[in-house]
């Protein structure tokens, strides 16, 4: 595929506001097209490593981070979770083997956020970009959203005011960038909340399964983190009283609580200012898509600026985002449901469904992210 624009064009000052996994590979990506990005950040690093957080990498994300050379490195560290399972208090309702996921990857593997950052971080020093730390990106409203002015806020107390050609507001839920378009977060908050915990165990654990027991109602699932740390995220407060640990318990390495919003903005951007990842979406993290549809929008925008077509961004965007928001919604109204009649319903008819080889398809085509569009500039079958 063309690069739609020539030298001039590649010398257009990039700034990206939020040096999370969506910022860093929207510079990643930047820079192997050819451009030289500016990415700050207002923290004083990645997240810290004990802070799993984004823990699903999909299949989708592996293609898209595969002409980096960074796919290949998540891999060698990432935990493979080679089967899902859905239990009941009776029996195993659903059994998936993610393997059987068409393409070079299987659908899911895990790998602490802290770390997939890290291995950004050391790909993006290869161009020689570091991300600025602990400077804030300051903007109330942008006048001329051609060349959007923002100011750059320095913990040594110094101050920058930048105009670039192009800025991406990749600086998560409680973006400035969004607040400064204007554009509103609209969607809605539900009642339950997600609690999480991560223990390190005394001994390697099985970490080749992922796997979801319903308690009807409420849930816990369980995925691998690490050889020996396993995370369990469920919607019950009293949670960890259900856990069977597999071995002796050294250590809670990390807890979290967050209530479920899902919300996007309309349009991704305006004039020469972007949004990506959290700035432009939030959901639950049913389905594990949150960081993986924001790293699809890095690529996406970092491809279509390449190709001088970012205009293109927002409309090429927004039936990607509102799938994954409608798909992961119904995931979370699955597991989430209170009334005891729909339960015994959705425990009967979700075995029977998947039995059948195009549903069981289907359902792995979404774990691995293949629901949305094929990345045009990858020329290889996923
Ligand atoms: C406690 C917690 C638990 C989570 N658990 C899961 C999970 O289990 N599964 C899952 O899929 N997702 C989970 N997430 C969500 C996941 O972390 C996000 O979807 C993902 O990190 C999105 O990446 P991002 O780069 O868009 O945003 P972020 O990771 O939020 O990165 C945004 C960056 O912008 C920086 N920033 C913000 N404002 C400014 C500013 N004004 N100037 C400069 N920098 C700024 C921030 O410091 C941050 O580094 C969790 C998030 C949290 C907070």
């Amino acid at each position: 595929m063309g690069e739609g624009i020539g030298g001039e064009g590649k010398s257009r000052s990039i700034l990206i506001a939020g040096a999370g996994p969506v910022g860093l590979v929207a510079a990643l990506e930047l820079a192997r097209h050819g451009f030289a990005p500016r990415i700050v950040d207002d923290g004083a690093g990645p997240t810290p490593m004990e802070e799993s957080r984004a823990l699903g990498v999909n299949a989708r994300t592996l293609t898209l981070l595969s002409p980096s050379g960074v796919a290949e490195r998540i891999v060698a560290a990432a935990q493979p979770i080679e089967q899902f399972r859905v239990r009941s208090t009776e029996k195993t309702l659903i059994q998936l083997d993610t393997r059987q996921v068409r393409g070079r990857f299987s659908a899911l593997r895990a790998l602490a956020q802290g770390s997939t950052e890290r291995l950004l971080i050391a790909a993006l020093s290869a161009y020689n970009i570091v991300p600025e730390w602990q400077t804030t990106v300051v903007v109330d409203a942008i006048s001329d959203f051609q060349r959007p002015e923002v100011t750059l806020h320095r913990a040594d107390g110094t101050s920058e005011r930048v105009r670039p050609d192009i800025l991406i507001g990749a600086d998560g839920a409680h973006s400035v960038i969004r607040k400064a378009l204007g554009a509103g977060f609209p969607g809605e908050a539900l009642e339950a909340y997600f609690y999480l915990a991560d223990f390190r165990y005394a001994d390697p654990v099985d970490t080749r399964y992922g796997e979801v027991s319903l308690f009807d109602p409420g849930m816990v699932a369980r995925l691998p983190v690490a050889a020996d740390i396993i995370r369990y995220i469920s919607t019950l407060e009293d949670f960890e009283n259900r856990i069977v640990h597999p071995a002796a318990v050294a250590e809670k390495t990390w807890t979290s609580q967050f209530r479920i919003n899902f919300r996007h903005v309309e349009p991704m951007a305006k004039g020469n200012v972007f949004l990506a990842g959290d700035a432009a979406h939030i959901h639950s993290p049913a389905g594990a898509r949150g960081m993986n549809l924001g790293i699809e929008d890095a690529c996406w925008l970092a491809w279509l600026i390449a190709e001088g077509r970012e205009q293109e961004y927002s409309a090429l965007r927004i039936p990607a985002v509102k799938q994954v928001l409608k798909e992961t919604y119904g995931l979370t109204r699955l597991v989430t449901m209170q009334n005891p009649l729909a339960t015994a319903a959705r425990n009967l008819f979700a075995p029977l469904f998947l039995r059948f080889g195009p549903a069981r398809r289907a359902l792995l085509q979404n774990i691995a992210g293949y629901d949305t569009a094929r990345p045009p500039w990858i020329d290889w079958a996923e």
